[in-house]
């Protein structure tokens, strides 16, 4: 019930393709999609792997609620050692990709070794094999899940592909579903192009089962009143997506701007969701068309944008012209604030690059925020960026990167490094806004303290979905903490940390936590699954997703030393707004963290630990 019981394994050395049953004792201690793929992820794959190389794995995988009616219950993920850092990664994404998986009847799809030539796997219920896709190789993500629908003759197939930036190697390729849906952080899809596997076509009609149908109506029936009566998931999300809170941030005097050395940015109003729906001078039309929804979503904060046509990065580019996903606040922040361009348009115009050749805007437009530092300094000339002039606040810049790194061309091939190995070559790592690899996103830890501790433990490096404490020091979800504060944010990130592993093993969207707790998703997979899901079960479960990552990490070879910050971060005090004069405490943070985690003081976890959790 709820889990399809299968996977399946698809050897791409040899082309050979079995299902198997799912291991329930597994699925009963992790629960399913991020959980239970790393479980098999970890007992399969030699921690130390080179994550481009044939022995690592990766691993598209759905939860027990995906496929059912629960809100936002369209979720899968995509599990493999990251490409960006060398970390466990998992990038959750939404559309409707991953009901199409569970209604084939799979929980997961492990991909194994390397193809001789480009493939994609087609499944259409039972019938699964893996088809020539050298003709798709070097197109883009778009015109892939065109090419395939058509070649098919069926628009209603679901395509996850990687555009030619997952091709040519550049570190933070996604994949992508639904054409601007993404698995987006970390390099997934950089792993998948290692493989030569293009994408992954699925048609499925199985149904999904679920233990007790009438309860489970029931408790989806009260979740989705709870989502509709909360002001952000039932207003807030709906009316302005995630970009509601560029202003809000701001005012915080947490959005960072040009590569971390401000907390607030001058031009943020005039790229946030208040400006998305203001009409344009060109045409009088809005840049937002509309709200979007993944699926089975009952909140619906996705956007659909249009750039205007007269703007001098879009008046080439016909295919441009439709309406495509717009921006999300983290997209618009890195490709915004973080390089100090306050041009909507460009912005949109890159975020549909981004979408369009399959590359992560966070780790991108930081990475090319990293870059600008680095050229107003001097560390890097227009020789290097091949006459780009890669000052703060140029949108042409921006653009022209984005063209350049989705293709993997000249300065673009460098970007496409991600800002560490850029910083390093160029003798400058301090300037490399990241943890384990990956930029942050888009809040800055001088002006919310927990974020710090967030990021700097975060199992795939720099990342706000692993333990959102925004939601408490700026929002007040579930309570309101100080965003200036250290004490008391140890125990926050972690309760954080290990609820989001529920989440997203369960299958349903991490927003639906602003307005849902374990107490409302434990009776839906509780009437879905076999077996008591407490809340109690929960949180247990969570921790031991949380010890398992860990785990992973450190026999990779990560350390407590992997566990900072930047030190601009830790010694450069923000300069302006509520946060002035602060720095992140990160030192009074983390050995009240590991200490809580039931982790030595060099953040392993004590034999202890493993043992209450099975592990
Ligand atoms: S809340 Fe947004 S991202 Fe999450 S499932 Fe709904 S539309 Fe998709």
């Amino acid at each position: 019930m709820a889990w399809a019981r299968q996977l399946l394994r698809v050897n791409l050395t040899n082309g050979s393709i079995k299902k198997e049953p799912l291991n329930m004792e597994w699925a009963n201690d992790y629960l399913g999609q991020r959980g239970l793929a790393t479980k098999y992820f970890s007992d399969e794959v030699d921690p130390k792997v080179d994550p481009l190389s044939p022995e690592n794995k990766l691993i598209m995988t759905t939860g027990p609620l995906t496929g059912t009616t629960a809100s936002t219950a369209g979720r899968y993920s995509v599990v493999t050692k990251g490409a960006l850092t060398g970390a466990i990664a998992c990038s959750n994404s939404g559309g409707f990709f991953g009901n199409e998986m569970k209604n084939a009847g799979l929980d997961m799809v492990i991909f194994e070794g390397k193809s001789d030539k480009p493939v994609y796997l087609f499944i259409d219920n039972d019938d699964i094999k893996l088809i020539d896709a050298s003709d798709l190789w070097g197109t883009s993500v778009w015109d892939t899940e065109d090419k395939i629908k058509n070649d098919h003759q069926d628009p209603m197939i679901r395509v996850a592909s990687i555009g030619i930036s997952g091709e040519k190697g550049v570190k933070y390729a996604c994949v992508v579903n639904d054409y601007h849906r993404a698995a987006g952080r970390s390099g997934v899809g950089t792993v998948m192009g290692s493989k030569n596997l293009k994408a992954v076509a699925i048609r499925g009609s199985k149904g999904v089962t679920v233990k007790d149908p009438k309860a489970f109506m029931a408790a989806v029936s009260a979740g989705k009143e709870v989502l509709a009566g909360n002001p952000v998931t039932g207003e807030g999300l709906p009316a302005f997506g995630t970009q509601v809170l560029m202003n809000v941030i701001n005012e915080t005097g947490a959005l960072p701007t040009h590569n971390h050395r401000d907390v607030q940015f001058a031009g943020a109003h005039a790229i946030s969701a208040e400006a998305m729906a203001e009409p344009r001078d060109s045409d009088g039309k809005p840049n937002l068309v509309t709200n979007a929804a993944c699926f089975a979503c009952t909140i619906a904060c996705g956007r659909i944008s249009t750039v205007d046509r007269t703007h001098y990065t879009v008046a080439e580019r016909p295919q441009y012209h439709g309406a495509s996903g717009g921006l999300e606040y983290e997209a618009a922040w890195a490709l915004g604030a973080a390089t100090g361009v306050d041009d909507l348009d460009a912005l949109t115009f890159a975020n549909f690059i981004c979408n369009e050749q399959g590359y992560d805007p966070i780790s991108f437009g930081a990475t090319v925020g990293a870059a600008m530092e680095m050229y107003e300094e001097g560390y890097i000339t227009d020789k290097e960026t091949g006459g780009i002039e890669l000052k703060f606040g140029s949108a042409k810049a921006l653009t022209d990167l984005a063209e350049l790194t989705g293709k993997g061309e000249g300065f673009g091939a460098e970007i496409g490094l991600g800002s560490k190995l850029l910083c390093e070559k160029y003798g400058h790592p301090e300037l490399s806004m990241s943890v384990k690899g990956q930029e942050f996103p888009a809040y800055d830890s001088r002006g919310i303290q927990g974020m710090g501790l967030t990021y700097a433990t975060s199992n795939r490096g720099a990342c706000h979905l692993r333990s959102y404490t925004v939601a408490s020091e700026v929002l007040g979800i579930p309570e309101k903490t100080d965003p200036l504060v250290a004490e008391g944010k140890a125990g926050l990130v972690k309760a954080f940390q290990d609820a989001t592993a529920v989440f997203d093993s369960a299958g349903i969207c991490v927003f639906t936590s602003f307005a849902w707790s374990l107490e409302d998703v434990s009776p839906q997979i509780d009437a879905a699954c076999e077996g008591d899901w407490s809340v109690d079960r929960l949180l247990e479960v969570g921790e031991r997703i949380w010890n398992l990552e860990r785990t992973f990490n450190n026999a990779a070879g990560f350390t407590a030393a992997d566990d900072n910050l930047p030190q601009r971060l830790l010694k450069d005090a923000a300069k302006t707004g509520p946060a002035n004069g602060l720095t992140n405490q990160l030192d009074v943070m983390l050995p009240e963290y590991y200490q809580l985690r039931g982790w030595t003081g060099d953040g392993v976890p004590t034999n202890e630990t493993l043992s209450r959790l099975g592990l």
